[in-house]
This record gives C-alpha cells, structure tokens and sequence, in this order.
C-alpha cells in the first residue's frame, strides 16, 4: 500500500453546538471542512461602500483556504497589510452535495448556521481589484476565516432574517439584518451548484452588511447573530 510521504495535513473542522455542550471546549461532534465559498458584496449598503452597484447581477464567489479556518478564537494580525478590515457574515454548512440543484430544494443540504469573520487585507484587495488580478492575497491568507460552532438546523431551523451585528471593543461597527442579503442562501446554493460540485462539508460566507472597518492589535471583536449567539475573536 502506498504511504505519504509526509503526514497529511490536519482536517480542517467546526464545532458543532449540540446542546449539551457549547462546543468550543474540545467536547462534542465536528463538522469536516471541504471548501469555503464567499459571495461578494451581498448587502446593498455594503456593495456602494465597496464602490459596487448593488443592481449588478449576477452574484460573484471567491474562496479562502479551508486551513485558513480559525476557531481559536485568536486572530493574529497578517503580514503584509496595513489596512486588515472585518466583516461579519453569517456562515452555511452543507450535509449533502451535488449540481444543478433548484432554490426550492436547496435547503434541504444545508446542515446548519453559525458565525464568521471574512478577514481582509483591504489594502491588498484593492490593488488587486485596480489591477484586474485575482483576491486570494486579500482574502485567502493564514487564519483569515474566523468561526464560531455551527447550530444545526434541526436546533435552529433555517435562517432568512434577524439581527446581524460586529462590535469592536463595545462599540457596535456592523448591523444590518440578514433579510437584506441581496442573494438569499437557497439561491447561493443554487447558483454555486451550477458552477461546481458542492459537496457535503462545503460552507458558504454569505457576504456582510455596511461598515467594515480597520482593526488594530489587541482589539476585541464580537459577532452576533440573532438565534446564533456571539463570537468572540481577539486580534493578536
Ligand atoms: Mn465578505
């Protein structure tokens, strides 16, 4: 039988909120990370701070690395950027797969809900998008998707509104609601089935509301998600 050369590298994975334990303390179930897929300017009033047009369809992806999931709780700041910005988002995880899957179905793949942090070198994202080049050095870098346990859908049902919120050290920076997400998650869903394979262990950002800003060593965030609790993160 063949063998690795090198140990393969660790599964990237969530904690699973499961109602006997909170999830985070090492206890409980894990979801298994596959690929993480990000929709871009989602929120009107997010898309015209970025400059964007929120009539433009249709949806546009990007991808972080599934290492780049964080759930220390601890976000170092990165190499290479003096200008890292967050953005609150509310995460999908998938339990099933397929393609050409239809908005009135896909639903039914989504295993659960939870909290996300879309990390970005913003000053390396704009350069990017002046040059025509790809996101990933703003987007895809180490611990750059910060994520909180995952609610399972049979615990929370499906999530199409409440408050969506960021806070840096008490101050509230971010909130929206998720009914003002431009493209719905039955839709993103959809719209990524026709494009890729989506498997079981996928999960979605589904973009962030106006007011992202710049953070700076030792700032302390918190996300909240109505129905999902907070997520504390601490920039190091
Ligand atoms: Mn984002």
């Amino acid at each position: 039988m063949a063998q690795y050369i090198i140990p393969p590298p660790p599964q990237p994975a969530l904690h699973v909120h499961d109602g006997g334990h909170d999830g985070v303390h090492g206890e409980g179930t894990l979801f298994p990370v596959r690929r993480v897929y990000c929709i871009g300017q989602n929120y009107a009033e997010h898309t015209i701070e970025m400059g964007g047009d929120p009539d433009k369809t249709p949806p546009f992806f990007f991808q972080k690395n599934p290492d780049n999931v964080n759930t220390s709780g601890r976000f170092p700041y990165p190499p290479q950027s003096d200008d890292v910005h967050f953005e609150i988002e509310m995460v999908v995880a998938l339990m099933r797969g397929g393609r050409d899957i239809v908005v009135g179905d896909a639903l039914d793949y989504v295993y659960g809900y939870g909290i996300g942090l879309d990390m970005t070198r913003r000053d390396l994202q704009s350069l990017a998008k002046k040059s025509g080049r790809p996101w990933e050095i703003g987007k895809a870098f180490e611990a750059s998707a910060p994520m909180g346990a995952l609610h399972p859908v049979s615990a929370v049902g499906h999530l199409n509104s409440g408050r969506i919120a960021l806070s840096v050290n008490g101050v509230i920076r971010q909130q929206g609601d998720l009914n003002q997400m431009i493209w719905k998650v039955p839709e993103i869903i959809a719209y990524l089935s026709r494009y890729y394979d989506i498997a079981e262990g996928d999960v979605i950002m589904t973009g962030t509301p106006a007011g992202v800003g710049a953070i700076q060593q030792g700032d302390a965030l918190v996300g909240e998600i109505e129905n999902l609790g907070a997520l504390a993160v601490k920039v190091v």
